[in-house]
């Protein structure tokens, strides 16, 4: 563990600055949250997050092997580095979270329960990506790293928040395969996630990637996670460094087609609890029912993510996606 994580996860963090080899200099913005500087301003400017759940533990040691290193001198910085540790008290129980899934509390979704001690840690979070990328002179590049609870038919993926006006950026896909990601949803409507509000209200090209499953620290198997690792070192070295162009067709893309909603504790979803994200639902199948409410599979090429029926009633107990083009 690097002195970052350690001081990231300590009790009661001081907000100090440490000069690192190279000219670089971390400056602690919060808890957990730690900014590079040292490239030019000019520089491309990325943000990494981990630990939105405090349970996803490989990315974590994935951004802390990257922090490690840069401050042994093994690794040069040639972009601007936010880096947010975001759930410091959820890493340290172990948990997802500790009141609330802090991934639906962004956009300003805190605003509704203040009192939440993940409301608070979002609306802290919001307010210092804003200020990062309101200082940004080139690329806002956003990766927010998680790992997911079930297995999945595309073991990594990533989702591609809503754009509204925007188009997709084909470089990106084009990185994001280049990552290792064999997937991507493009979802079709606004979220309060965190990479959704940096995407809308800081303008960056933000991504949830999805990069196997979770698993407590120490019975991570990293070489499974060599692909983010490798590039986002490449990134953040040789920003301009040549990428290969978007291989489209060994890219699958998705779209949400619409969220499951548990409306209230007699939800039934009627997926194995063992169901992997992106399977395949025949046409005419019962994927859930809510009182008189039915989830019914259309087409044969609708395929089921994130099933979660223990979610609390008004939430999304999960999402059904079909394929998808680019414009
Ligand atoms: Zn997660």
């Amino acid at each position: 563990m690097s002195r970052f994580l350690q001081h990231a996860l300590a009790a009661n963090p001081t907000h100090p600055s440490w000069n690192l080899p190279n000219g670089l200099c971390a400056r602690w913005l919060a808890p957990g949250c730690v900014q590079l500087d040292g490239a030019p301003d000019d520089a491309d400017s990325v943000l990494l997050s981990c630990g939105v759940h405090g349970n996803e533990t490989a990315p974590i040691e994935v951004v802390d092997g990257i922090l490690y290193d840069l401050a042994a001198g093994r690794l040069a910085l040639n972009c601007r580095l936010l880096v947010i540790f975001a759930n410091p008290q959820a890493i340290r129980d172990g948990a997802r979270y500790s009141q609330y899934d802090m991934n639906r509390l962004f956009n300003g979704a805190h605003r509704a329960q203040p009192e939440l001690a993940e409301s608070q840690r979002a609306a802290q979070l919001e307010t210092l990506a804003a200020g990062f990328f309101h200082a940004a002179r080139k690329r806002r590049l956003h990766y927010d790293l998680h790992t997911a609870i079930r297995g999945s038919v595309f073991e990594k993926f990533a989702i591609y928040p809503y754009l509204h006006e925007r188009s997709h950026s084909r470089e990106q896909l084009a990185w994001l395969q280049q990552c290792g990601i064999e997937a991507v949803l493009l979802h079709s409507q606004p979220a309060n996630t965190f990479s959704y509000f940096t995407s809308r209200h800081c303008a960056a090209d933000a991504f949830t990637l999805e990069l196997g499953k979770a698993r407590p620290f120490g019975q991570n198997d990293l070489a499974r996670f060599a692909g983010i690792d490798q590039a986002l070192r490449k990134l953040l070295s040789t920003p301009d460094a040549a990428i290969a162009p978007l291989d489209a067709p060994s890219l699958p893309l998705f779209r949400a087609k619409y969220d499951l909603v548990k409306h209230s504790e007699s939800f039934c979803l009627h997926l194995a609890d063992s169901v992997e994200n992106f399977t395949e639902l025949p046409d005419g199948m019962l994927i859930a029912d809510d009182g008189d409410t039915r989830y019914v599979a259309a087409g044969g090429a609708e395929r089921i993510l994130f099933p979660n029926p223990k979610v609390k009633p008004g939430l999304r107990a999960g999402i059904v996606v079909e394929p998808a083009t680019l414009d």
